[in-house]
């Protein structure tokens, strides 16, 4: 029990899997939580403090899965093990021994290597925020493939930075202002930025950090932090990380996080995968490729010729396709060596992982040689001499390895016949002793008669002879040759000396050649690390010709084309489509309406009016993940495209679809839209859909009108406004730059017919009644709107309607020139009072004097 308490502690929050024979025991709290989640039997086991001990339990053989299953529901497990075997327990302490146990690795989402608890498809990050000197930095690590990488950040990004990289785990230290991102809280001295130079320079085993850029102090803070967090949860063995690839936030497209959310960039609003824009351009056929691709969408660059390089080489796949189906057969057949070198540096490799190597680096080799041309583009071509070079290795795991090396390396057979003439002798000295057992069965039988007796084998007994106990009489004869081990319910076991000498040789020959094995895992392990770095290189080849492979056959599926990226802040779109709303358009039989969108200096803003289901949604999004696509190196669904670079991405859904998180609807929706008039540059992009709706019409329609004022005025950023307040219509007569458009729909026959059709000016009426009955509301339901909704009109325009009196209103512009006027004005009255002098009399009319200047 203290043994178990001291681990417990050690463990913190994490629940302990504490090693009992062939099972990990859960204990106290840990078995409630343990036995809900898994769904299996708790128990009790002895006492503590006068109560009963909670427990339940796992096979220590199938504990991946259990594993997976809690780190899922988004706990941490410590694995505690037995650190000596219960002989070497009694021998140090006598029979009343307890074996020693220490906990060998904390297993959290964020440092996960097994295959099996890992989506092949996606990152796994885990990330660390680090602060210094006002700055800030995240370096994060994926230590399935050991890529790590620093993001100098800022405090207002950081967040934004976080919804990109979706970490499975983010750490920060204790104290930090962002523990609001964080799901670990490690120590606050982690996250020291000298800390974690010292860190960083053992991790690489480096002098200097010279050699891989220039570090602020917030990125080592950030990285030491990490480092830490790695080592602990790894007791000591660090994994193996690649040098870190220093970005700056500024390097890529900013989408903060309700953006992407809105969006449905990487993960649907459902929280899958599916439905996603990501996962519905992903053709590549490797699990590298797929993770690239997500982290390339999530971070669009910023520079053109970065793009362009991108855009190179899926144009080079698009135009021969026969090229291309060559390149994605060729890659569907190879491993993920990424993962499989992930597997090999943290110490739990398998002979199979060396057999993935080999195939990759073979077939990256020969895919290269196929992909050699002249004229290829320049990316291609710094790509191709990363994916040769392993020959010594390929040649060497070649000549090693039998063809489909086993996962597990407890019974041997992986390394070939005729790699290594000891080992050889000693497997054909086990098979020949096998051949003499079987001899000796024969022979045993005939001199027997026992047509049943049988040679058989286990952990207890090793070799022995058994036979059914009716026949065994004979053999228990002093004479017999044969010596009595057990007698069980029907078979009764003998040994003899002959099979006692064979079966000698035979287990010493099997031991040594397993021994051999495993000196030449160990061997062939250390040389496949010693190339670690290159090894990456060659993955990391492979799947930007997966991505490319991948996006050119998604382009020519659905007749994509090739963004034409332009220096002024331009967006003209021809024939746009929304990929995912396309393909649902297409399953239920139906056609998109391509649309097209032309923002330029003089129309920056345009004003989308027109029914509820009209197609408004479908073409701000359309737009948005143009943009998005275009500048991760993608072609886009439409006709053709020209657009200037968009430094930020907004996108914003009025309340009421959005869920809120923890505040209310409209405070969340008010919140966001702040973000944008904050942020938003004269290279932005924004759609807006539904802003005001989370309020009251009046309020709504002012909070709208405000908004496109100010994004008019003040952020004049590309914008696209849908809106059901026909009002700001009027908005067109006042600011230049905004245009009006509508989507079409037709009542026809009673019916409203949805055209989905972007045309120019206002929507003629807004079709709510005929939505409500295309909906299904009762026909006597709408009678009675449609006499309510006489009565309101009838009103409306006796009064001027719902925005009698705006056109008085002065310009955004203009009202914030007279405010500052006003108060000017007042300020320079008051400067000339001497209120010491003034008597009661004369203090009343300087109020009033003041009361006409506000
Ligand atoms: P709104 O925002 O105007 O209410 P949505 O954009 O949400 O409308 O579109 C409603 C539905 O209309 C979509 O789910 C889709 O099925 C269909 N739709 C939208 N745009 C198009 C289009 N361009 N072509 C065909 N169908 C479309």
């Amino acid at each position: 029990m203290a043994q178990y308490l001291a681990l417990k502690a050690e463990a913190e929050d994490c629940l302990l899997f504490y090693r009992m024979g062939d099972f990990f025991e859960l204990f106290f709290d840990d078995a409630k939580i343990a036995s809900a989640v898994l769904d299996i039997a708790l128990t009790a086991r002895g006492e503590h403090d006068g109560e009963r001990i909670p427990m339940c339990g796992v096979p220590a053989h199938a504990m991946e899965g259990y594993l997976a299953r809690l780190i899922k529901a988004g706990h941490r497990v410590a694995i505690a093990n037995q650190t000596e075997t219960p002989e070497e327990a009694r021998k140090r302490m006598g029979s009343k021994a307890l074996v020693n146990r220490a906990i060998i690795r904390v297993v959290t989402a964020g440092t996960l290597t097994e295959e099996s608890l890992l989506d092949s498809r996606t990152a796994n990050w885990c990330a660390a925020i680090g602060e210094a000197g006002g700055s800030v930095a995240i370096a994060c690590a994926d230590i399935s493939t050991g890529r790590f990488e620093i993001i100098e950040s800022s405090a207002d990004r950081a967040a934004a930075e976080i919804a990109r990289l979706s970490p499975a785990e983010t750490v920060v230290g204790d104290g930090s202002a962002f523990d609001e991102l964080a799901t670990v809280v490690r120590p606050r001295i982690d996250f020291d930025s000298a800390g974690g130079e010292a860190r960083l320079k053992r991790l690489f085993g480096v002098a200097t950090l010279d050699g891989f850029g220039q570090f602020s102090r917030a990125a080592l803070a950030a990285a030491g932090g990490l480092a830490a967090y790695l080592e602990h949860t790894t007791k000591g063995a660090l994994p193996f990380l690649r040098p870190p690839r220093v970005t700056r936030t500024e390097a890529a497209m900013a989408i903060d996080a309700a953006t992407r959310e809105s969006l449905e960039l990487t993960i649907s609003s459902a929280g899958t995968r599916r439905g996603s824009l990501l996962d519905s351009v992903d053709r590549t056929v490797t699990g590298a490729g797929a993770r690239l691709l997500g982290s390339d969408i999530a971070a669009p660059l910023m520079d053109r010729p970065g793009i362009e390089a991108r855009l190179d080489l899926v144009t080079h796949f698009h135009d021969d396709a026969g090229l291309r189906d060559m390149v994605r057969g060729a890659l569907r057949a190879m491993p993920d060596i990424g993962r499989a070198l992930g597997r090999l540096a943290a110490g739990r490799g398998s002979p199979r992982d060396l057999g993935q190597l080999r195939d990759g680096l073979d077939g990256a080799w020969r895919l290269a040689e196929r992909l050699e041309a002249t004229g290829i583009p320049p990316l291609l071509a710094d790509l191709l001499p990363q994916m040769r070079g392993h020959g010594a290795l390929i040649d060497l795991l070649g000549r090693a390895l039998v063809p489909e090396p086993p996962i597990d390396a407890a019974n041997g057979g992986y390394i070939a016949e005729g790699y290594d003439a000891a080992l050889d002798d000693l497997r054909d000295a086990g098979a020949g002793g096998r051949r003499a057992i079987a001899a000796l069965e024969a022979e045993y039988r005939t001199r027997t008669g026992i047509g049943s007796l049988k040679i058989r084998h286990n952990g207890v007994l090793g070799y022995h002879i058994e036979v059914p106990a009716k026949n065994a009489d004979p053999l228990m004869a002093q004479d017999s040759g044969f010596t009595h081990r057990q007698t069980l319910a029907g078979v009764v076991r003998f040994n003899a000396p002959e099979l006692h000498d064979v079966a000698v040789k035979v287990t010493q020959a099997g031991a040594h050649a397993l021994a051999a094995e495993a000196a030449h895992l160990e061997d062939l392990t250390t040389r496949a690390l010693d190339a670690r770095e290159p090894i990456a290189r060659t993955a990391d080849a492979l799947a930007r010709i997966d991505v490319s492979a991948g996006l050119a056959e998604r382009a020519a599926e659905g007749g994509w084309a090739r963004p034409h990226l332009v220096e002024h802040a331009c967006f003209e779109i021809e024939g746009g489509r929304h990929p995912v709303v396309e393909e649902a358009v297409a399953k239920s039989g139906g056609r998109f309406v391509a649309n097209d969108c032309t923002l330029s200096e003089s129309s920056r803003l345009w004003l989308v009016t027109g029914p509820n289901m009209g197609g408004k949604s479908t073409f701000l999004r359309q737009n948005a993940l143009i943009a998005v696509l275009a500048q991760a190196g993608s072609y886009v669904p439409a006709a053709r495209a020209t657009l200037g670079l968009v430094d930020r991405l907004f996108s914003r859904v009025g309340a009421s679809d959005n869920l809120a998180r923890g505040r209310s609807t409209f405070m969340v929706e008010m919140v966001e839209t702040a973000a944008i008039l904050a942020q938003a540059t004269p290279r932005s992009f924004v759609i807006l859909d539904e802003v005001g709706r989370g309020t009251s019409t009046y309020d709504g329609l002012a909070i709208a009108w405000a908004v496109v004022e100010a994004i008019h005025e003040d952020n004049r950023c590309r914008c696209l406004f849908a809106t059901h307040y026909h009002e700001l219509t009027r908005l067109a007569e006042r600011c230049d730059a905004l245009t009006l458009h509508h989507v079409r729909a037709r009542e026809w026959k009673g019916d409203l017919v949805l055209l989905h059709e972007v045309a120019e000016g206002p929507a003629d009426r807004s079709y709510g009644l005929a939505v409500a009955r295309l909906a299904g509301l009762p026909p006597v339901t709408i009678r009675r709107a449609k006499s309510v909704l006489d009565k309101l009109e009838a009103g409306r325009a006796a009064t001027g309607g719902l925005a009698a009196g705006l056109d008085d209103l002065p310009l955004f512009a203009a009202a914030a020139i007279e405010e500052e006027e006003s108060v000017d004005a007042l300020r320079a009255e008051l400067g000339t009072l001497d209120i010491d002098s003034l008597s009661p009399r004369d203090a009343l009319g300087v109020l009033y004097r003041l009361k006409g200047l506000a």
